[in-house]
């Protein structure tokens, strides 16, 4: 069986559109109107010598009206980081950390899968000014990246595969 590797985030951070660059074919359907990702999403994907499973979530949305975002959002990060061999925490580099970021932290703290926390629409070196504020999640390391252009995803992959 090959090892999962599965995006999590809170809704608009890029999550389906760092899966599709990383799958390399238009499976998730990625659009400007948050929450239009409705199910999980997997791609065999082959990375250099490697195989795994990459997967993405788009659960959170979904569940508007039954219970609060937050409530619903940590369920899902939870189902998905089961699931998960390694799991990808993407965080969006346009607004910094918020409330939402640091519940999934605490909540991927309590599963002992490895997470890689990866900063996305970090389109510039000059966009990289806010990596400091992700460090506030209390990790060691984080990766920017830019799902739309590929900036920074291969490094990302490099390490996230370390192993496989
Ligand atoms: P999801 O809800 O986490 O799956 O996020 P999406 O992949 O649907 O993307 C949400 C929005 O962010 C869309 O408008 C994307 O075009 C935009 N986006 C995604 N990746 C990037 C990026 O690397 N840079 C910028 N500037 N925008 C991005
Ligand atoms: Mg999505």
């Amino acid at each position: 069986k090959k090892p999962i590797v599965c995006i999590i985030g809170r809704p608009n951070v890029g999550k389906s559109t760092l899966f599709n660059r990383i799958a390399k074919k238009r499976i998730a359907i990625v659009e400007d109107i948050p929450g239009v990702t409705r199910d999980r999403n997997y791609h065999d994907v082959e990375w250099e010598d490697k195989e795994f499973t990459i997967v993405d979530t788009g659960g959170f949305e979904s569940e508007t009206g039954k219970g609060s975002l937050e409530a619903s959002m940590v369920e899902q990060t939870g189902i998905a980081a089961a699931e998960a061999d390694r799991v990808i925490f993407l965080l969006d580099g346009q607004t910094g950390p918020i409330a939402d970021d640091f519940a999934i932290m605490d909540m991927l703290r309590r599963h002992e899968k490895p997470v890689y926390i990866a900063v996305n629409k970090i389109d510039a070196p000059s966009h990289e000014k806010i990596l400091l504020d992700f460090y506030q999640l209390g990790v060691d390391e984080v990766f920017p990246v830019s799902a739309a252009h590929g900036r920074g995803v291969d490094d990302l992959l490099d390490t996230v595969t370390e192993g496989f």
